[in-house]
């Protein structure tokens, strides 16, 4: 038997549940499909287990996409005060941990739990364990071949996500569905991700494993004062993971590990003045842990008192903590990386009811769509803002 319904919408994450939820209050009858065995995961994973679900300054420059302006209508539209305000109705607690970024005081379940009410009170029906095997136009719709049934349904919304953390339940099944309806798909590749290093830079660099640094990282476009995480495989932190969004393979990036300190090099001889027989190393344990500071100190041959410096070497000194450059081996890949960057061509879509201009009643939602956030509530804001433009206008 074949089941009949209005719309279907393919992902009960972010974006299909906000989706779904929206429809659904609109008065569509609505079956939300997921291969998983749960809805949400990665709302549960995200923000440490606190979901860092919005940011109060939002702006469409905290999106990387082919196209800059796509985002910038349902942003607009579908601001995170609306979504606070829904969270602040499910009597939800929250707090802000760095300026705009709003985390749940308690735990990420909550926001899940916020998303399923809705689905639940608007009449959305969610059937997970459900995998879909084809889909096919038909004269006044879609036809889904699934697990457990054939679904007709007048139209379809895709909101499958991306390719990052794929035991999570990631597939690529919304690329397949877009280039199936002749649609682009831009090269995806991991986002928000740890940089691996080359054995050199690990030498040295995975023996601090655990100690983290304020600096500032760049690559050519893009450039972000967070603090950076040494880890045994490489490095991350925010910085890193900002960083890595804009890096391509084979370029490098650079650190400055000192960006509290304009000038290096007037502090170094001044203190070289004062006190000619500290070391170099007693000088940057000021701004860094004793294992950081030897370790630097040891890597880069600056062992030895201050007054063995000529103001040439101090200057190479001061060049090096301020323009530290290395070239990543690579990412860590969709095994840990946040977000999937590239995707469904945004040319091709509606950026008011993300709909596909050459297939009516066929919608891309989130992050399966080439729109990618920075690190701090951007992504979920994304999620929230498609789906609820989307199941405004089905
Ligand atoms: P998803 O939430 O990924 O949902 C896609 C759904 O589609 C899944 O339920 C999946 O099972 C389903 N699906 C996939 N393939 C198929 C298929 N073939 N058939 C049926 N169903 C399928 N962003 C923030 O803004 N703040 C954070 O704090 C944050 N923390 C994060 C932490 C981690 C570890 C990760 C991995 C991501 C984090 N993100 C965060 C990013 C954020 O989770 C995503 O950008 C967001 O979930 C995307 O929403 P989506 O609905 O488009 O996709």
């Amino acid at each position: 038997a074949t089941t009949e319904t209005d719309i279907v919408v393919i992902g009960a994450g972010a974006a299909g549940l906000m989706c779904a939820a929206t429809a659904a209050y609109q008065g569509h009858r609505v079956l939300l499909l997921d291969h998983a065995n749960k809805a949400g995961k990665k709302i549960l994973m995200s923000g440490g287990g606190r979901c860092n679900f919005t940011n109060l300054n939002t702006t469409p420059e905290h999106f990387v996409s082919a196209n800059p302006h796509f985002c910038k209508s349902a942003l607009k539209r579908y601001t995170p005060w609306h979504f606070v305000e829904l969270v602040e109705r499910h009597g939800i607690e929250h707090v802000e941990k760095a300026p705009g970024q709003l985390f749940c005081a308690d735990s990420s379940k909550e926001i899940l739990g916020v998303l399923l009410t809705e689905c639940e009170w608007a009449g959305a029906e969610i059937a997970l364990n459900t995998a879909i095997k084809r889909v096919a136009k038909s004269a006044d719709g879609f036809t889904l071949t699934t697990s457990t049934g054939v679904v007709s349904c007048q139209k379809l919304v895709v909101a499958c996500g991306g390719l990052s953390i794929p035991t999570m339940g990631a597939t690529g099944f919304g690329y397949q569905l877009a280039e199936q309806f002749g649609l682009s798909v831009l090269p995806t590749r991991a986002g928000l991700v740890p940089f691996t290093l080359q054995p050199d830079d690990k030498a040295w660099l995975s023996e601090l494993s655990g100690i983290s640094t304020e600096v500032v990282a760049r690559t050519a476009s893009a450039e972000f004062a967070e603090p950076m995480l040494i880890t045994h495989r490489g490095l991350s932190g925010p910085a890193m993971l900002q960083v890595s969004s804009f890096w391509m393979p084979g370029q490098a990036v650079t650190v400055d590990w000192l960006p509290q300190l304009e000038d290096p090099v007037a502090e170094l001889v001044s203190e070289r003045q004062q006190h000619p027989n500290r070391s170099l190393e007693r000088w940057l344990r000021q701004y860094f842990s004793q294992r950081l500071a030897s370790a630097i100190t040891e890597q880069f041959g600056w062992q030895g008192n201050l007054q063995q410096f000529s103001n040439e070497r101090l200057g190479a000194v001061a060049a090096t903590l301020k323009g530290w450059d290395f070239k990543p081996s690579g990412t860590e890949g969709y095994r840990t990386a946040e977000v999937t960057l590239g995707g469904v061509d945004t040319d091709a879509i509606s950026s008011k009811n993300f709909e596909v201009k050459s297939v009516p009643g066929l919608h891309f939602i989130g992050e399966v769509l080439d729109v990618t956030g920075q690190l701090g509530g951007f992504n979920f804001q994304w999620a929230w803002a498609s789906g609820w433009c989307t199941g405004m206008m089905l």
